[in-house]
């Protein structure tokens, strides 16, 4: 093992130990206080909801423990295993190693080992946990045609995909990672641009929302906040799942505004608007513009690093391969990534609940903070969101403040 692969096994495990630790704490918190629902929703969150939710955060968080270990394992078999060069191995069989077809082959198995990795954690979720929970509605046939459509899309998008950045890294001479970027930063707007109109009508129903009195007062809402959009839809989240949603999509041309059903069946008229002026806030705050002026510029001094270590033979060999080739850089800087990333994610995670606080007095200066609140209330009830997650843990993963929290902020906003 070179210096390299002890930095990499090392971060990994302390990673690994890491989440392990905080799930831990998590469980135990959430446990310690099953039997008293916290003072500021005694109210509002009967105890039995309330114990549903302690459960529902255990059950989740041991499945994501289990999780935590199987990609920690994946990740050490793919690299210092051999597992990555055997794959590039037998399809050396075939294709010529270095050659397009042999780098798209390579990227696209390792896609599907992941999915495979990923495929009983999923199940177990949605058919065991969420089922077990009452959230479930996904039928075990719905799940095959929706995997068989994500796959047929996948393989349509994700292969040309690959097989144009393999081609820029390869013929762009030294500046390659410029355009690679370029490249993926337009692909993403493409997406963005596509996304509601062509992709997700593949997976549910939109029909623009029906009931006349909501949508006067949702209009009403949106010109008081100088928001255009092109339309008001309503998702049949319900065919999936009981959890609800509101959110916004696309931009430009595409934009519009989709409510899940199973929110609308939830929420009153004064709720549904108090979440979509939370919502409002975020565009208004420009929240997604400010993630990409700090993601945009990261990507590429990450690009900048995966051409420095593809000249570095220590960084192939560290993870247990003797093929040197882009596609191959380009495999291992994808699996090993997350482990060196994985330090920054309390940073993140603060950043995106300053955005929900940000939101939340937007939100409570255009409509009522108590029906922002009676929402929220609601929301945690139905969702089983526990009210009192560990505060160590919340710090580093959750995007969203804990409940107690959010509320008593909001309290202070009410005008
Ligand atoms: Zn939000």
């Amino acid at each position: 093992m070179n210096t390299f692969a002890l930095l990499f096994v090392g971060l990994l495990l302390a990673g690994m130990a890491a989440k392990l630790v905080l799930m831990r704490r998590q469980v135990r918190h959430v446990q310690a206080h099953r039997d008293t629902v916290p003072a500021a929703f005694a109210a509002s969150i009967p105890l039995t909801s309330h114990q549903r939710a302690a459960d529902y955060t255990a059950a989740r968080a041991g499945l994501s423990a289990r999780q935590t270990m199987a990609s920690a394992l994946f990740l050490l078999v793919m690299t210092l295993g051999g597992g990555l060069q055997a794959v590039h191995d037998a399809w050396a069989a075939l294709l010529a190693p270095g050659s397009l077809g042999h780098g798209v082959a390579l990227l696209a198995s390792l896609a599907v080992l992941g999915w495979l990795l990923e495929l009983p954690f999923v199940l177990s979720r949605t058919f065991v946990i969420e089922k077990r929970f009452g959230f479930n509605r996904m039928t075990p046939r719905l799940f095959v045609t929706d995997t068989v459509r994500e796959g047929v899309l996948a393989a349509v998008i994700g292969l040309p995909l690959l097989a144009i950045l393999l081609w820029i890294t390869s013929s762009m001479g030294e500046l390659w990672w410029l355009w690679v970027w370029a490249f993926w930063l337009g692909f993403n707007l493409m997406v963005m641009l596509v996304w509601p109109t062509f992709i997700a009508p593949l997976f549910n129903k939109f029909t623009p929302l029906a009931d006349a009195a909501l949508k006067t007062r949702v209009e009403a809402l949106l010109a008081r906040c100088g928001f255009q959009s092109k339309g008001l839809f309503v998702m049949d989240g319900s065919r999936r799942s009981a959890h609800g949603n509101a959110y916004f999509t696309g931009f430009g041309a595409s934009k519009r505004i989709v409510f899940f059903d199973t929110l609308l069946d939830k929420l009153n008229a004064d709720e549904v608007e108090a979440v979509l002026a939370h919502e409002l806030g975020h565009f208004r705050h420009r929240h997604i513009f400010k993630r990409l002026a700090v993601l945009a510029p990261a990507s590429l001094g990450m690009l900048a690093v995966l051409g420095w270590l593809m000249q570095q033979p220590w960084f192939f060999s560290g993870l247990g391969m003797t093929a040197t080739d882009i596609a191959t850089a380009l495999a291992l800087f994808m699996l090993i990534l997350p482990v060196f990333t994985f330090p920054l994610a309390p940073f993140f995670s603060h950043w995106s609940r300053v955005h929900e606080y940000e939101a939340d007095a937007y939100a409570a200066s255009q409509t009522r903070a108590t029906d922002l609140v009676a929402a929220l209330v609601k929301l945690y009830r139905d969702n089983a969101s526990t009210l009192t997650p560990d505060p160590l843990y919340s710090r580093f993963f959750d995007s969203h403040p804990p409940a107690a929290l959010r509320v008593a902020r909001l309290q202070t906003l009410q005008h």
